[in-house]
């Protein structure tokens, strides 16, 4: 048993076996061999076995409809290419080298052929190539482990984890995630949170952890592997007190939110897909305060069509019925990246091209996904926000587009339900501007993840500054007491969709100061009406 100490960094305890994620490709060495029949043999055997591995894990994918099907299955007949096996045969035979630094050679010539096409979405497959690739290497190191994806719980273990990792992974499969270095207000963070799965940060990835069963704690900030009976059965009776927390929350449910003074506020629910949806619906939400509808755009090698998105976004809204259902645009670029998009890299992500800076430059991106928004207005009580605003001609051309998609779906004859438009504030310059905005919102919603961060100069992705990084510090306070007196002031409701908005230590606060609606993860919902309904 080894316990390795951490931060935490989302709350929960789990068990599960660690899965690597660690590129090796670039630190293969070159070994001179004599024998290239026998090494010849090891390749075609790590072929084959990355082969069957790959298959099964599209089964699975397919079979439990996982973002991550199409990925593989692209990943399949690249590994099964000839061209690429046959550099890598080719360096074995004719140059001597081992396999594992052949491989390496035919990654990245291939990864150079994909990167230079000027189709953007053949230039994703270079990330294909290094996958298989990083899957050759490891299991000619033998230390693939035998984990395949919905099969078994793992704990992802992995130095830089961004949210498309946990959604490529498929998110019911993953028990917690530890990595060096997050930031508190990271999207993996929030997406982890959503789930229920813990966790910790400030641990390197270890190839030599693969594959070990381990203890994740995410309250304490703990990671133990191959832990004793004895620590297992203090875990097991951990996560069943938890358990019985949460059943006793559960009475809340079907109570209205109010204070005992009589004050009443909306817990809506921020939730990242229908899995999610259902759980806050199951937890008491009272509408969907925030729908992350990026995440149907992160893991895999294209965009989302208008009709997969329809029937995404009608199935959440029929389960809501006449409670609100707040979809946001999506909100793409920074740690959200889309390989497909081929965002340029940029010297600083947050504050470039993000957000509804990619959709007004790629506007059939916002327009698709507005038409497939009103088809589905229809079956339920559908609410649009709009992100990353900061001036008033944004919000302006984004009602013209919107205005013209819906002009064009009614002469088609298709009905379209009365949807409110709203804006999230999330960037000091428009909480700043609220008043003004507030003439062309249907509501506000504040995040103060990212109006923390651009408040206060801190990357909510980087652990490093998570002490600069507070939410609570006055600025933030006070820019959200602004957007909160503008909107009232122009008879807008005004909620909130950022972390704050679960933080018990600020509920009397936002209460006071006139919040409407507070929209957290599912998990929060239901502690946040107990401390609503104990407020004066
Ligand atoms: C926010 O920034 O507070 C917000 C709700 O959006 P996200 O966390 O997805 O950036
Ligand atoms: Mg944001």
């Amino acid at each position: 048993m080894t316990e390795f100490t951490g931060k935490p960094i989302c709350k929960g305890a789990s068990t599960g076996r660690i899965r690597v994620f660690k590129s090796k490709v670039d630190d293969t060495k070159l070994i001179s061999i004599s024998d290239t029949d026998a090494e010849l043999k090891r390749y075609e055997k790590a072929f084959d076995s990355a082969k069957e591995k790959l298959e099964k894990l599209y089964d699975i994918a397919r079979e439990k409809h996982m973002p991550n099907a199409d990925i593989l299955s692209a990943q399949v007949m690249l590994l099964t290419d000839e061209g690429y096996n046959n550099t890598v045969r080719d360096e074995i035979k004719n140059n001597r080298v081992n396999a594992e630094y052949a491989v390496k050679l035919s990654c990245e010539k291939y990864v150079k052929i994909f990167e230079n096409i000027e189709d953007e979405t053949v230039k994703t497959k270079a990330d294909d190539v290094r996958d298989i690739s990083y899957r050759l290497i490891n299991i000619l190191g033998g230390e693939e482990s035998d984990i395949i994806f919905g099969n078994e719980r793992m704990v992802i273990m992995a130095d830089a984890a961004e949210p498309s990792l946990l959604i490529e992974s498929g998110k019911e499969h993953i028990a917690g995630v530890i990595t060096k270095n997050t930031g508190i207000g990271s999207h993996i963070v929030i997406l982890a949170r959503d789930m229920d799965i813990p966790v910790v940060t400030g641990i390197p990835a270890d190839i030599s952890l693969d594959g070990k069963e381990c203890i994740i704690d995410g309250y304490k900030g703990l990671v133990i592997t191959d832990p004793d009976e004895k620590t297992l059965n203090k875990y097991e009776n951990i996560i069943s007190d938890l358990k019985e927390q949460t059943r006793n929350l559960h009475k809340l449910i079907g109570l209205p939110t109010q204070t005992r003074s009589g004050r009443t506020v909306k817990i809506y629910a921020n939730v990242s897909g229908l899995d999610d949806a259902e759980k806050a619906l199951q937890n008491g939400a009272e509408g969907i305060g925030l729908f992350r509808s990026e995440y149907l755009f992160l893991g895999r090698n294209e965009c989302p069509g208008e009709e997969e998105q329809f029937e995404a976004y009608k199935a959440v809204l029929e389960a809501y019925g006449d409670k609100q259902v707040t979809i946001r645009t999506v909100d793409l670029g920074a740690d959200k990246g889309a390989r497909y998009l081929n965002l340029q890299s940029e010297p600083n992500p947050d504050l470039g091209c993000r957000g509804i800076r990619i959709c007004l430059k790629t506007p059939d991106i916002l327009k698709t996904q507005l038409r497939a928004l009103y088809r589905a207005s229809v079956y339920g009580n559908l609410a649009i926000m709009y992100p990353m605003i900061t001036s008033v001609w944004e919000v302006k051309k984004l009602r013209e587009i919107s205005a013209e998609v819906r002009e064009e779906l009614k002469s088609s004859g298709l009905d379209i339900g009365d949807v409110p438009e709203g804006i999230l504030i999330e960037t000091p310059a428009a909480a700043l501007i609220s008043d003004e905005l507030a003439k062309y919102g249907d509501f506000f919603s504040i995040g103060t993840n990212d109006l923390t961060q651009y408040a206060l100069g801190a990357d909510r992705q980087n652990d490093d500054v998570t002490d600069y990084y507070d939410p609570r510090h006055p600025a933030v306070l006070s820019l959200i007491k602004t957007v909160i007196e503008n909107g009232h002031k122009n008879k807008i409701p005004v909620g909130m969709c950022g972390e704050l908005a679960a933080d018990e230590t600020m509920t009397e606060h936002l209460v006071h100061l006139g919040i409407d609606i507070l929209s957290v993860s599912q998990g929060e919902i239901l502690s946040l009406r107990k401390s609503i309904r104990e407020m004066r």
